[in-house]
């Protein structure tokens, strides 16, 4: 057994770890960080957001192919040689995560390779193999993420798999049978298709992407009703892996009356925190019964020295939120707390089309009995999108009826997410539809449907 002294412990290598590690270590403190794996990074940069994002371009380039013949181009079908696929997409990742390792070198943070679970308020025990290394800190940052929820009923086989076995890209699927139609589900879903799959999407909500406005929503069904089968309001009733195929059972108003057949079945149904996989309670941290771990505003578990960040926290899982929370905690561990308060977290589907939304959705307008209107500007009247063969998208803005002041945004079209950033800066310094439609916007951009949806709110153009 090992010993270590440190001012910080970060368990956890994720972009929320890391990010907390390396502010921390700028801000002068001795850092050690604790990730179970060999490659920093988190899952979003091995199994996530960079690995989906380099097959989802893959993806973009196929659908542009298929555009080809309306803009008077003819190419051959498109091949791909799916080796070389998977080693494009691996040399991403690798990009990345040894840019992350650098960074850890290059600012002295101490990378302790093992399993961490808390031994006391004080001491954590990193286990690899038959070696423990024992970590004495004044602080610590849990930064342990989460992982993909199983479904109890589904069997052990390798023709099923979660997000991190279809990134693997083993084989394409003739049949692949997507089991969640939320981002992660339809991002798949996605690369599947263009890569060649027949896939169906079933969801138990009445509609797919649940948290988006349904508006934008039906726009991105109806683009893509001819390449997924989709059923919605439909739940899996029952799988089992027989020699032949996969069997799966539906009920539900849509369901299948009788039982189908897939090559493959993709299991995205969400995600669970890793809160009661790393002993908190010898530590003294409350962990809620779903694996959360609550914090305040500074991100400061009930333990105040013990701070908690990204996935582990709770909702939106998303690694932008998981990088601010690194940076607040560890300015808080350095003496200089702020507080995680953003006006607004952006989030979005990387799909055909994107779908992006912004601070509140018009949803939650309503739900919350808000005074809103919306103005909405048609991508089909879009100099830029008509341009591109791309104009099934729109711009969305919701804003207080009476003050004009933003309430929240949701784009739907190719590069949807591109657009969200001036949007998110408009929601944090509390602009007004006229601020926007104020602001010059280049012409011909997408984001010009922005300053034009403003326009319509402001009542500038009808
Ligand atoms: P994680 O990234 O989960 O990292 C936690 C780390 O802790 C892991 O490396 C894990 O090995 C390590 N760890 C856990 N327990 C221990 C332990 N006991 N000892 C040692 N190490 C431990 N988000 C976006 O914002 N944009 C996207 O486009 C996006 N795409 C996604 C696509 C997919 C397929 C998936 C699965 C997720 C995607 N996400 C995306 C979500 C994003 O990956 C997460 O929100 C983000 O990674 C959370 O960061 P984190 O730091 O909280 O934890």
């Amino acid at each position: 057994m090992s010993a270590i002294k440190t001012q910080l412990v970060v368990l956890g290598s994720g972009p929320g770890g890391y990010s907390a590690a390396f502010r921390a270590a700028d801000l002068g403190l001795d850092v050690t960080l604790v990730e179970r794996y060999s490659s920093l990074g988190g899952v979003c940069l091995n199994v996530g957001c960079i690995p989906s994002k380099a097959l989802l371009h893959v993806a973009e380039v196929i659908n542009e192919s298929h555009h080809a013949s309306n803009l008077g181009l003819s190419f051959g079908p498109v091949q791909h040689d799916l080796d070389k696929v998977r080693t494009y997409k691996d040399s991403v990742v690798s990009k990345l995560v040894s840019g992350v390792h650098a960074m850890a070198k290059g600012r002295k943070v101490r990378v302790v390779e093992g399993y961490g679970k808390f031994v006391s308020d004080h001491q954590l025990a990193v286990v690899k193999g038959d070696e423990t290394t024992l970590i004495d800190f004044d602080n610590a940052i849990i930064a342990a993420g989460s992982r993909s929820v199983k479904l109890p009923f589904i069997p052990e086989d390798p023709r099923i798999f979660d997000s991190t076995g279809a990134l693997e890209l083993r084989s394409v699927p003739p049949r692949l049978l997507v089991i969640g139609g939320g981002i992660i589900g339809l991002e798949m879903a996605t690369v599947y298709e263009a890569l060649g799959s027949k896939v169906t999407v079933v969801e138990f909500a009445d509609q797919l992407v649940p948290a988006a406005d349904k508006d934008l929503v039906a726009v991105y069904s109806k683009y893509n009703k001819d390449k997924f089968e989709v059923l919605l309001s439909t739940k899996v009733e029952a799988v089992s892996a027989k020699p032949e195929a996969i069997e799966v059972a539906f009920s539900g108003a849509n369901a299948p009356a009788e039982p189908r057949q897939f090559d493959a079945v993709l299991v995205a149904v969400g995600r669970v925190p890793n809160g009661k996989l790393i002993d908190a309670e010898k530590a003294g941290v409350n962990v809620d019964e779903r694996g959360f771990i609550a914090v305040n505003p500074y991100l400061q578990t009930n333990v105040p020295h013990i701070y908690a960040i990204g996935d582990i926290i709770g909702q939106p899982m998303l690694a932008h939120k998981a990088t601010h929370e690194g940076h607040a905690a560890a300015e808080g561990v350095a003496g200089h707390p702020h507080a995680f308060d953003p006006m607004a977290i952006p989030s979005i589907a990387y799909t055909n089309p994107e779908i992006a939304w912004v601070g509140l959705t018009e949803k939650e307008a309503k739900q919350q009995g808000l005074d809103y209107k919306t103005a909405v500007f048609p991508w089909a009247a879009s100099g830029r999108a008509i341009a591109a063969d791309r104009s099934e998208g729109k711009t969305k803005l919701i804003y207080d009826a009476k003050t004009d002041r933003l309430l929240g945004a949701g784009l739907v079209g190719v590069h949807a997410g591109e657009l969200l950033g001036e949007l998110t800066l408009a929601l944090e310094f509390g602009a007004s539809v006229e601020d926007i439609a104020l602001t010059i916007h280049a012409h011909p951009t997408l984001h010009e449907s922005v300053g034009l949806a403003a326009e319509l709110g402001a009542g500038t153009i009808t």
